[in-house]
C-alpha cells in the first residue's frame, strides 16, 4: 500500500459488534488474565487503541513496531535512558529541539551520562564518537534553521562504530521521509505536531525494530509515560488525513518560501526546498517533500519585527507547530529566549528571525497576509 492508503486503512480494528468502520475506544484499564497470551494494561503499552495507532505508524515508517507516549519528550527521554546509563556517552547534533537540548544539559550528568554536542556533519559526529559512545542522536530538518543532516551517512557511520542511531523525525513526518529505510535504528516523533495535526493533543511515538522495542519497552514500563485510549483515538483519526495535510503543507510552504525570498524586506529564507538552501541536495536525496516548516529573517533596517508580527491578521503568533492553521514564532523571544544575545547570534538567531509553521489554508490568503504585514 502507498502512504495515503496506509494513512486511511492500516491498523484499524474493525468493530465486530456494530460493524462500524472505525476502531472503537477501548476504555478498560483492567483486562482479564486467564487463558491470554499477554497481560494487557495501559502502562504496558499494549492496549488495543495503542496497538491500532502503532500498526498505522509502523506501516508509515516501515518499522517492525513501536510505542506510543504521552508526549514527544516522554518518547525521547525514555529512548535515551533505556540505551545510555552510568558511564555511557551520547553524541547529539547541537541544532535540535530546545526541549531535547535542555533534557541533555539538565539531566544527563546526574545519571552519569556523558554527551557531546556536534555540528550536523558526519565528520563532526565521527570526531565526537568515543569508546563509551552508545548512541548517535540526530534531527533533520532541524529547528529553527531547517538544517539538513545526511541521514544515510549518519546511519552508516553509527553502524560502522557499532553504536545505535536515533532520529527526531517530527518536522519531516513519515510522509516526507523514512529514516529507518536509510538505516537509522530508532525514529522518534512528537505526535503533538504533524501526526496530531490539529493543535489539540499531546503525544509521542518511538518506531523501531522488534529487538529494540523489547529493550525500550522494559524501561518504558518503569518510567510510565504511556498514552491513554481517548488520545490514541484522536491520533488515529488525525493520521487518516496525514498524507493530504502534509502534501498541502509542502506545497504551501514552497510557495511562501519563494514569495519571501523575492521580497525586499526579507534578508534570508531558510527552506530545504529552495535551491539556494545549504542542504538542498541532501534534502532532495532523502525527502519526498520538503515539509511545512520554514524560517526567514527580516531586514531590520527596513522593518521592525514587532510591528511586522502585530500587523499579521490570519497568521497567529503562537507556540508549537504542525497544525492545520499557519502560525508564526520568533525564536529570539520564545524557544531561545533563555540564552544570551551573544549565543543567539552565534546560532544565527537574530531578533528579525521568524519561524513559520505553514498550514493547509489557501496559499494566496497566506501570502496576502504576509504582504500586508511586510509593507510599510
Ligand atoms: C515539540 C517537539 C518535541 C517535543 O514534543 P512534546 O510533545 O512537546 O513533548 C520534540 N522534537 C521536536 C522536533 C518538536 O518539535
Amino acid at each position: 500500500m502507498d502512504k495515503n492508503t496506509q494513512c486511511v486503512h492500516s491498523g484499524t480494528i474493525s468493530d465486530r459488534v456494530t460493524r462500524g468502520l472505525n476502531t472503537p475506544i477501548f476504555t478498560s484499564s483492567s483486562f482479564e488474565y486467564m487463558d491470554v497470551l499477554e497481560n494487557v494494561y495501559p502502562r504496558y503499552f499494549n492496549t488495543p487503541n495503542q496497538k491500532a495507532v502503532v500498526d498505522k505508524l509502523s506501516a508509515l515508517e516501515n518499522t517492525a513496531g513501536g510505542l506510543l507516549f504521552s508526549s514527544g519528550m516522554a518518547a525521547i527521554s525514555t529512548v535515551i535512558f533505556s540505551i545510555a546509563g552510568n558511564g555511557d556517552h551520547v553524541v547529539m547534533q547541537k541544532d535540535i529541539y530546545g526541549g531535547t537540548h535542555h533534557f541533555a544539559t539538565a539531566e544527563f550528568e546526574r545519571f552519569g551520562i556523558e554527551f557531546t554536542f556536534t555540528s550536523n556533519s558526519v565528520e563532526g559526529f565521527e570526531k565526537a564518537i568515543k569508546n563509551n559512545t552508545r548512541l548517535l542522536y540526530i534531527e533533520t530538518p532541524s529547528n529553527p534553521l531547517l538544517l539538513i543532516t545526511d541521514i544515510e551517512a549518519a546511519a552508516q557511520l553509527a553502524k560502522s562504530k557499532n553504536i545505535l542511531s536515533a532520529i527526531d523525525n517530527t518536522f519531516a513526518t513519515p510522509i516526507n521521509q523514512n529514516p529507518h529505510d536509510l538505516g537509522i535504528d530508532i525514529v522518534v516523533h512528537s505526535g503533538t505536531k504533524y501526526l496530531g495535526g490539529h493543535s489539540d493533543i499531546c503525544c509521542g511515538a518511538v518506531m523501531t525494530t522488534h529487538e529494540l522495542i523489547e529493550r525500550i519497552q522494559s524501561s518504558a514500563m518503569n518510567f510510565g509515560g504511556s498514552l491513554n485510549a481517548t488520545t490514541c483515538q484522536l491520533l488515529e483519526r488525525s493520521l487518516k488525513t496525514l498524507g493530504i495535510r502534509v502534501e498541502k503543507q509542502n506545497q504551501n510552504a514552497l510557495t511562501i518560501a519563494r514569495f519571501l525570498s523575492q521580497h525586499k524586506q526579507v534578508n534570508n529564507v531558510y527552506y530545504p526546498g529552495l535551491e539556494t538552501h545549504l542542504g538542498f541536495d541532501i534534502a532532495s536525496k532523502q525527502m519526498r517533500g520538503f515539509g511545512g516548516m520554514l524560517a526567514f529573517e527580516l531586514d531590520e533596517d527596513r522593518i521592525d519585527p514587532d510591528r511586522f508580527v502585530r500587523k499579521l491578521g490570519l497568521i497567529t503568533p503562537a507556540l508549537s507547530l504542525g497544525g492545520v492553521e499557519t502560525i508564526i514564532c520568533a525564536p529570539a523571544v520564545t524557544s531561545h529566549a533563555k540564552i544570551s544575545a551573544a549565543e543567539r547570534q552565534e546560532l544565527g538567531i537574530s531578533d528579525g528571525l521568524f519561524r513559520l509553521s505553514v498550514g493547509i489554508e489557501d496559499v494566496d490568503d497566506l501570502t496576502a497576509d504576509l504582504e500586508g504585514a511586510l509593507s510599510n
